[in-house]
């Protein structure tokens, strides 16, 4: 650029003239342009989080108030005042947006429309500017978020942000309990329906929830579904010891099961008496043994046992 007999070459040999330079008076002018710009919004659906969205807009409100007042500037981490200024910001956009109509009318007339779904929660507007739900709790010593939870719309990405927060806070709860913990702070319009669409999109839930499928189960069997003298189909499983507890009176119950060879009725008559005479824990009056012969026994072919 600056070669001899370049396109430039006169301009390199030329001196500046340093009181030229000292004449010159550089004017410093600072431009300060406000803008209506949707900061917010612009911010809203960058975040899949809400907690996340609301450090972001805390962050953000930090940096303005820095460089507002820099003589107390703050370096460190961010407050509980400043988490709660940013969720009453974007609490207030949110409404702002959707019920900007009915918060007018709300500010002239004191009451919102006949005509609107929020008449029946009697909505006021707080200190933050905050839409509230009214009712009749005004004397109750609970928190004011729970007296009048703040109302947020059905359709709108912020409710999903929060729906989605508490189901993950909950440990992924039903949809009762997400409820319950969401009308602690929100009054959500529609809300049980904006819950269940969040925990239907969980992919958490969905894994935990999938139902394993099933073998489809054979007929029943003859013995089983035809109708027959008592004890004439039997069948038999492993199971036990019993533990039983023995207690005086009448109280407990014993009952004894006992399969003999079928083939030698003599013998099973003497086994019988002789452990009713031992002892079964029958009274003497029930010492009456009645006899049924099977014709049928089946097990579950050594499955258990
Ligand atoms: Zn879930």
């Amino acid at each position: 650029m600056y070669s001899e007999g370049g396109l430039y070459s006169d301009y390199s040999t030329k001196e500046i003239p340093t009181d030229a330079i000292e004449c010159e008076k550089m004017k410093t002018v600072v431009f300060s342009t406000v803008t209506d710009s949707n900061w917010i919004g612009y911010l809203l659906p960058k975040y899949s989080s809400f907690q996340k969205l609301l450090r972001v807009v805390a962050w953000c409100l930090r940096f303005v108030n820095n460089l507002r007042s820099l003589s107390h500037v703050q370096t460190r981490f961010l407050y509980a005042a400043e988490l709660n200024q940013a969720h009453s910001i974007i609490i207030v956009h949110v409404q702002r947006e959707v019920f900007f109509e009915k918060i007018q009318t709300l500010e002239r007339k004191g009451q919102v429309s006949s005509q609107s779904k929020l008449v029946m929660l009697h909505p006021f507007l707080d200190d933050e500017r905050i839409l509230r739900v009214g009712g009749r709790l005004r004397n109750v010593n609970v928190p004011k978020s729970t007296k009048h939870p703040i109302v947020l719309p059905k359709s709108h990405y912020i409710t999903e942000l929060v729906v989605r927060h508490y189901h993950h806070k909950y440990l992924h709860g039903g949809s009762e309990l997400i409820l319950s913990a969401l009308r602690m702070q929100y009054w959500i319009i529609s809300a049980r329906t904006v819950v269940r669409k969040v925990i239907r999109k969980c992919v958490a839930c969905f894994r935990h929830k999938n139902v394993f499928s099933q073998q489809l189960m054979g007929d029943l069997p003859v013995s089983r579904v035809n109708p027959g003298r008592a004890f004439s189909k039997s069948g038999v499983d492993f199971a036990g010891p019993f533990q039983v507890k023995p207690r005086r009176g009448r109280g407990s119950i014993i009952t004894a099961a006992v399969i003999l060879d079928p083939q030698n009725l003599n013998n099973r008559k003497k086994f019988l008496k002789r452990k009713l005479k031992e002892g079964f824990g029958f009274p003497r009056e029930r010492n009456q043994v009645k006899v049924f012969a099977c014709n049928s026994l089946s097990s579950k072919t050594g499955e258990t046992f």
